[in-house]
């Protein structure tokens, strides 16, 4: 069976002949060891990262000779093949892509965001841009009494805000447009709460196979970075932070290869404490968004066992220590389980975490499942916690869940192929 022991050297040498996943110094070498010209390497660069071509001998900028020489030396690509696809009524898609030694992870492309990876219904990374949303746009900004303005989305409401916070202009829904990538197979944090979870890990992705899942879905969905913009979110399967060197090691080929800037990339971590003080250290990282789901030690325990480990005080020390950007935001994510974690008491339990700092929060609605043992709270206890947060002039944000009917939402991936509508 794939991914087994026996399987094991195989599968290294196979990803070891990838050209996805190398910088352009390790594919310099590698036209240098064939006796080519170093300018080689920078050729192999483009043609696997900006045109992100699926076969070695699309590369029509080397010599025929060479490819040639390429293929016989086993080299190849290294991209990652769609295996199924599930379209979702709202426009999402939930791809299966297959590894080369068969394990699958799974990428979501969502056309319009989900109205919060970014945490102020701007996408990812425009935060430098940001204006005031103005009636007519698809986000529009009814202000209501006191000190909370209500932002609406097609009719609904989608955020609170403390009254005349900035927010994005979304007048364009293809600019908001949104890959959300896996960065293991499966996942070794046990979050309760998670379908992922349910997998345990089998193993890190390489930076290539990272890398390779936002190139596949950029090419079926016709996307062309940078020129056409879209924003990458760490928050398929697995825990980046738990696969750090492979996951800055794609962030690194996403800017300077695929042209993706890194401050339309977010990345969200469980909570691996040492991780996000080395993350604060690298001059060229995503933004940051942080699990807490629950708002104190017991609670969060319960959910996340993981906070054994490194409790809320470790945790928020390292967030408040996080050195941000000019103008950029941390991001708490905090998924509301009924009865669990969702009553005004914990609402005022994360004002007191999250007072004082540069700071949004993204709550998501428990995306449900047969297999775990939570239930979804109803619009109205998510409305009553936001407010909550937002009357102490924390900006919140509810999460749309995207392509919850393919099981494409946040928490939802784990490789169920028993549903229609697959392509
Ligand atoms: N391992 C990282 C990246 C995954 S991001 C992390 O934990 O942050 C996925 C986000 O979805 C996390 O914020 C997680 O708390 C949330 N999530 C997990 N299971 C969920 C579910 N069933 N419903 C809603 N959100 C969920």
């Amino acid at each position: 069976m794939a991914g087994t022991n026996a399987n094991s050297d195989l599968a290294n040498s196979r990803l070891g002949n990838s050209l996805l996943g190398r910088s352009l110094a390790e594919l310099t070498t590698v036209a240098l060891e064939s006796g080519q010209p170093a300018y080689r390497g920078q050729q192999l660069f483009d043609a696997v990262y900006r045109q992100r071509v699926e076969r070695l001998e699309q590369v029509s900028t080397l010599p025929l000779e060479y490819r040639a020489q390429l293929a016989e030396q086993g080299w190849r690509i290294g991209l990652p093949v769609v295996e199924r696809r599930f379209v979702s009524g709202d426009g999402t898609v939930r791809y299966l892509m297959a590894l080369a030694d068969g394990e699958t992870v799974e990428t979501v492309w969502m056309p319009e965001g989900d109205g919060g990876e970014s945490g102020d219904g701007s996408e990812a990374g425009d935060e430098n841009s940001t204006q005031y949303a103005v009636p007519g746009t698809q986000y529009s900004v009814a202000s209501t009494q006191g000190p909370v303005a209500e932002v609406q989305f097609g009719g609904s409401l989608v955020g609170l805000l403390p009254h005349r916070t900035k927010i994005g202009c979304a007048a364009d829904p293809g600019r908001r447009a949104t890959i959300c990538v896996s960065s293991q197979v499966g996942c070794a944090v046990n979050c309760k709460f998670c379908f992922t979870a349910l997998l345990g890990v089998r193993r890190n992705l390489e930076a290539g196979e990272i890398v390779g899942q936002i190139a596949v879905v950029l090419r079926e969905q016709g996307v062309e970075p940078p020129m056409q913009r879209v924003n990458i979110v760490f928050m398929g399967m697995g825990e980046p932070f738990l696969n750090y060197e492979n996951f800055m090691k794609a962030v690194q080929l996403l800017v300077e290869g695929v042209g993706v800037p890194e401050s339309r990339m977010t990345v969200s971590t469980a909570g691996i404490v040492p991780r996000i003080y080395d993350f604060g250290r690298e001059a060229v990282r995503p933004k940051l968004a942080i699990s807490l789901n629950g708002s104190n030690d017991a609670l969060r325990g319960e959910v996340m066992p993981l906070n054994r480990k490194w409790n809320i005080a470790e945790l928020m020390k390292a967030a408040r220590e996080f050195p941000l950007r000019t103008r950029e935001r941390l991001t708490f994510e905090y998924v509301l389980l009924e009865g669990v974690n969702d009553a005004a008491e914990q609402a005022r339990e994360v004002v007191e975490l999250v007072r004082g700092m540069r700071a949004k929060v993204n709550l998501i609605a428990l995306n449900p499942g047969a297999e775990l043992p939570y239930r979804t709270p109803d619009e109205d206890r998510v409305t009553a916690f936001q407010r909550i947060l937002v009357a102490a002039g924390i900006p919140t944000f509810v999460r749309r869940p995207r392509g919850r009917d393919i099981f494409a939402a946040c928490g939802q991936l784990k490789g169920t192929v028993e549903i229609a509508p697959a392509q």
